[in-house]
């Protein structure tokens, strides 16, 4: 059988053995829908209330701040679409969020510009860093909400999200921040942190595709997003994916109590990649180089097409990512590493490994011997690596 390396834990997870286990039962015999009467029906109630108290105690929240959501696109659509509809009846109609975020959220901005909304897009630094004081000078007497992501997914940088939440306290502003890639992988406390609202999702840390919660913190009131049913206390209908949250449960528990050791282990495989791909002439690194998500290496190679090397890669069994343009599906490359002030053929030729929990140093080591040799391959083909070295040896 051909050898796989998946670092592409950023993308998203495999589900761990523990989650599947907690999960099974509920495809099998605790079939029950939680809003019905009878005790089959109240055991699915239990787990998911359950699951639930999981979720807060990681967040360092309350049970009934949780709502489980489809996703973490649904949860920061909820939470921006809410949150602005709501407001716009005490007329505030400006957002404010920057322009690395995930394109659920800026495609959300997007629709509300349609709606009326005004939206301030802050510029990042070269590190994807905003300065907190650019969020405070930006705060206007109609900003309804501050959305700054806790960290970004492809360059792994760590936004000052505890100061930014300081200022929009302080300001009497509701602050939202998409912490899909951060829970997990970095301790969170929306108490200390001033934050008002916060979106996760389930398969970027080892529980199933499907499952996504947003944390609304009691007394915030914004727009139901989904009519139907009184689940979710009447705030976000349809029947609970009861196994879904059963794993998001079981996966944000244990990612949490084991949070040292995880962040000790993919520091470590982080921090041995890139140091080794640094070596490699003509190669730079891409993010904050300290504040920055313990399994996430974002480098680029001048002279190389993303997607050729990712392809290459493949052939190893290797599985990551690329910022260039057709893995995106548009001809532009990743508005992340534009935002940073990459040029765009720098920008194409970017490679994205995020290690996970699952992945060992051996794999790392096996990544470090392969991608040396197909760098200088496809390099040796580029026209526009001769013009970039054309000088060098003379
Ligand atoms: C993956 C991701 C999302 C979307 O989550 P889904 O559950 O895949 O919808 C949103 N924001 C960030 C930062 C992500 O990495």
């Amino acid at each position: 059988m051909k050898k796989i390396v998946y670092a592409d834990n950023a993308a998203t997870t495999p589900v761990s053995p523990q989650v599947l286990e907690a999960l099974l039962p509920y495809y099998k015999s605790e079939y029950g829908n939680p809003s019905s009467v009878y005790s089959l029906a109240q055991q699915a109630r239990a787990a998911v209330d359950d699951a639930r108290k999981k979720v807060a105690d990681a967040l360092h929240a309350q049970p009934n701040e949780i709502y489980f959501t489809s996703c973490g696109t649904e949860a920061d659509n909820w939470a921006l679409k809410g949150t602005m509809r709501r407001l716009a009846q005490k007329g505030k109609r400006h957002l404010l969020t920057t322009n690395i975020e995930h394109h659920a959220i800026l495609h959300s901005c997007a629709a509300l510009e349609k709606e009326g909304f005004e939206i301030t897009y802050l510029p990042v630094d070269t590190y994807g860093q905003i300065d907190p004081a650019q969020v405070e000078q930006a705060i206007r007497e109609d900003t309804g909400l501050v959305s700054i992501m806790y960290a970004n997914n492809e360059i792994g940088t760590i936004l000052p999200i505890s100061e930014i939440g300081a200022i929009c306290r302080q300001k009497g502003v509701l602050f939202h921040t998409d912490a899909v890639q951060a829970v997990g992988n970095v301790p969170i406390d929306v108490v200390a942190q001033n934050i008002d609202m916060l979106s996760l999702s389930g398969h970027k840390l080892n529980a199933p595709k499907g499952i996504g919660a947003l944390y609304l913190r009691k007394g915030v009131v914004i727009d139901t997003f989904m009519d139907g049913g009184s689940q979710e206390r009447g705030r976000r209908a349809g029947t609970e994916n009861v196994a879904g949250i059963v794993a998001l449960g079981t996966a944000i528990a244990y990612a949490t109590q084991h949070l040292d050791e995880r962040i000790a282990h993919e520091t470590a495989l982080r921090d041995r990649c890139i140091q080794s791909l640094l070596q490699i002439p003509h190669t730079r690194l891409n993010g904050d180089p300290v504040r920055r998500l313990p399994g996430n290496v974002n480098v680029s190679f001048e002279g190389i097409e993303g997607e050729s090397m990712l392809m290459m890669l493949d052939m190893h069994g290797i599985c990551a990512s690329s910022g260039s343009a057709c893995t995106s599906g548009s001809l532009d490359p990743s508005h992340v590493l534009l935002a940073i002030g990459l040029p765009h053929e720098v920008a194409h030729g970017s490679l994205r490994l995020s290690w996970g929990v699952q992945n060992t140093m051996e794999e790392v080591e096996y990544v470090l011997e392969t991608l040396p040799p197909i760098i200088q391959r496809l390099r040796s083909m580029s026209p526009l690596w001769e013009k970039i070295t054309a000088g060098e040896n003379n």
